[in-house]
């Protein structure tokens, strides 16, 4: 079958293919740890539950509004004044099937063939993925753990360039767990200040997921770059909505509209009920978000505790989402009987055929030294999942 030439610019995520080989060996009765997961491990909140049945019993069946319905973009303007001080009115804001559409939007809005977006890695696979679809030049800043897994001016400074259209980022950031603070974020702005032409896209979906003690900054709260800013969130993480399928952005009104011509197209407005429920999510109680976000506090400190006993692995203990990200270069060229670890995808193989617990090659985030570990299980999980990998990792010669 002669298919497009649109699907050989990327491949299917590795994130994915990690947790499908986990889910076939479970099914098989193998008892498979899942380290691969990239969403809460707990239940949507029963009172956004409530609203979404209510919305059933009241009919919100029919097509909604391309950019979503007026009230909830009213409330999510309300979110980003009361959460980040930031000032937008519903016509900034694009409701959309996830995060992800929110992301493929902006990218299918802006981009032409050859135009550079810079992306720092490790990166959430999707970026560079969308960007590759759109014909663009994907330039990436690598980073690494000894700046905290953080762009640094001068790093953002050789990257950018007169073609450079767009730069992509989170923070709290997936897989490494970097927050950057305003100070960190102030640096890059005064770069980007000097290139009036490259739009930001900040992804802020772990907002909630912090451990700092300190509120979430928005690089969109500097006013020098507000109208080059595209604030990207949603409800998947901070709520345990992953299913629901329901991002937004806030963007500067021409590309905002733009947005909504392509989503237009593509997908129409959001499921109806998780738009509902959504409003009741951002209004209403955060006591559930609050719960689960200090349930991966302790998780974290128990990881935490096992990378400082694993020295081998350089770690960094993230401040925000429920990721680490360490370093696996010391195990690669090692053996298991006749089985040579030659990069991180062999060595998640190993584990999870060996260890029975599925993690994420750092490939799959541009960074092949590394793997990904989520402590987005039950503590018990995570605890048991750990100790396989570290006998795992020591039968390696
Ligand atoms: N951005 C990042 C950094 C993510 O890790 C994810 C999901 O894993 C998303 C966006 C997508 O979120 P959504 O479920 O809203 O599409």
């Amino acid at each position: 079958m002669q298919l497009s030439s649109l699907l050989q610019r990327f491949n299917e995520p590795e994130t994915l293919k990690m947790a499908k080989l986990g889910r076939e060996m479970r099914a098989k009765g193998i008892d498979v740890i899942d380290l691969s997961l990239g969403e809460p491990d707990f239940d949507t909140p029963q009172h956004i539950k409530e609203a979404a049945k209510k919305a059933i019993d009241e009919n919100w069946s029919h097509y909604p509004p391309v950019a979503g319905y007026m009230d909830l973009r009213q409330t999510i303007c309300d979110k980003l004044q009361r959460d980040n001080t930031l000032i937008y009115t519903p016509e900034n804001i694009i409701v959309s099937t996830g995060a992800k559409q929110s992301i493929a939007n902006v990218i299918l809005a802006l981009l032409n063939a050859g135009d550079e977006v810079v992306i720092p890695t490790p990166y959430w696979v999707t970026y560079s993925a969308l960007a590759q679809m759109a014909c663009s030049k994907v330039v990436f800043i690598h980073t690494t753990a000894d700046t905290g897994y953080k762009v640094t001016a001068a790093a953002l400074e050789r990257a950018l360039t007169h073609h450079t259209k767009l730069f992509i980022f989170s923070s709290p950031c997936n897989p490494t767990g970097a927050v950057y603070t305003k100070e960190e974020l102030k640096i890059l702005v005064d770069v980007f200040k000097k290139y009036p032409d490259v739009y930001i896209l900040s992804d802020e979906i772990y907002e909630y997921i912090n451990f700092t003690g300190n509120p979430h900054y928005s690089i969109a709260q500097f006013e020098a770059l507000k109208e080059r800013v595209i604030v990207v969130n949603g409800l998947s993480k901070g709520f345990a909505m992953t299913g629901w399928r329901l991002g937004y952005m806030a963007a500067p009104l021409p590309l905002a509209k733009a947005c909504e011509k392509i989503q237009g197209q593509f997908t129409s407005g959001a499921n109806t009920i998780a738009q509902r429920a959504a409003i009741a999510a951002l209004q209403q109680s955060f006591v559930p978000t609050k719960t689960m976000v200090s349930a991966f506090a302790q998780r974290r400190a128990k990881v935490s505790a096992w990378l400082q006993q694993m020295p081998e692995l350089i770690g960094a203990i993230p401040d925000g989402a429920f990721y680490i990200f360490p370093y696996i270069k010391k195990y690669l060229g090692k053996k298991y009987n006749e089985e040579t670890m030659h990069n991180a995808t062999d060595l998640c193989m190993y584990i999870l055929n060996e260890a029975k617990v599925s993690t994420v090659t750092g490939s799959a985030f541009g960074n092949a030294d590394c793997m990904r570990i989520s402590f987005a299980n039950s503590m018990e999980n995570v605890e048991e999942g750990l100790n396989r990998i570290k006998h795992a990792l020591s039968k390696l010669h």
